[in-house]
């Protein structure tokens, strides 16, 4: 496994590279969910690049930049295991040095739910991405679902700037009992952990509520609020049920529909979502015996 910590040095070791790149953009910290991103990458190209690059444009002033977990020794050794071919792990400097000042702003999508609570996130977002897919020429590229708006505005660039690369879609890996993983778990005290486990409690009273055939969306929002109430830990940035596509507020459920939280426990600000109304569930949820919600 080779590790570039320059722009040059890493498209010196592009040019070498022969055959098909699966990329996988992280901001390290790497868990299961990283992981299996790594692990798909690896399936379907010739050529495995990760990055790790703690974005500081996609974090707002009073969010936690300073404190996000790094942990760069423990992710290399993890990557190597995966058979990672190549890791980019710049500074902030060498992605943004002094002066830098173009900016991607993806319209649309990135106006409601995250974009909505967290102004400038997705501006930071698509900069860096756009960035790291000029510098690392990947053929297609691997992203969570667990961040189902990412996933969005990203597909929404690639296609408005006919980008040369596929997005591939990721199912979100969890923990035993539901929470999805995330590098910010670590933040969260035992308490909380338990806690946190109303979000998927949430999106499977949905996902029933769905299947049961209820299609009134605000009846569906209620619903999620009073579950939610009920434990004294989680308070609520949103809870929401959009399109998939546009993201846009349903008042009638079809489906398939994302339903999407971003809770506070304590401190830390979770997020996570479910596609109501798909047909088969998540392999991985099957996986781990959660399929049977
Ligand atoms: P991050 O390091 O949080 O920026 O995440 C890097 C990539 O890993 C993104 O595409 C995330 O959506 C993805 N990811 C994070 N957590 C999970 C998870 N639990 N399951 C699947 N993918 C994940």
């Amino acid at each position: 496994m080779q590790v570039a910590t320059t722009v040059d040095g890493m498209r010196r070791l592009r040019s070498q590279a022969v055959g098909s790149v699966g990329f996988v953009p992280t901001m390290g910290y790497l868990h299961e969910g990283h992981l299996s991103l790594i692990r798909r990458a690896r399936a379907e190209n010739d050529v495995v690049i990760a990055s790790i690059f703690v974005n500081p444009t996609q974090f707002g002033p009073t969010e936690d930049f300073e404190k996000y977990p790094r942990d760069p020794q423990r992710d290399l050794s993890l990557l190597q295991q995966e058979r990672t071919d190549i890791v980019f792990m710049p500074s902030p400097v060498e992605m943004y040095p002094e002066g830098f000042a173009t900016y991607i702003d993806v319209g649309g999508p990135t106006e409601v739910l995250e974009g909505a609570h967290r102004p400038g996130h997705f501006r930071g977002v698509a900069t860096v991405v756009l960035k790291l897919f000029n510098i690392v020429q990947p053929t297609r590229a691997y992203f969570g679902q667990k961040d189902a708006q990412q996933l969005v505005v990203i597909r929404k660039m690639v296609d408005d700037l006919k980008l040369n690369v596929e997005v591939v879609p990721c199912p979100t890996v969890r923990e035993t009992g539901g929470l999805a993983m995330s590098s910010r778990n670590v933040y969260l005290s035992p308490d909380e952990r338990r806690a946190a486990l109303i979000l998927f409690r949430a999106l499977s009273l949905a996902e029933r509520l769905c299947r049961a055939g209820e299609r009134d969306a605000n009846k569906l929002r209620d619903r999620l609020h009073l579950l939610m109430a009920r434990e004294p830990l989680a308070s609520v940035d949103y809870i929401s049920v959009a399109h998939p596509e546009t993201l846009q507020e349903l008042e009638t459920i079809e489906v398939p529909a994302l339903v999407s939280l971003a809770i506070r426990i304590g401190d830390t600000r979770l997020i996570d979502n479910f596609v109501v109304g798909e047909k088969r569930p998540s392999p991985v949820l099957a996986e781990l015996g959660l399929a049977a919600r």
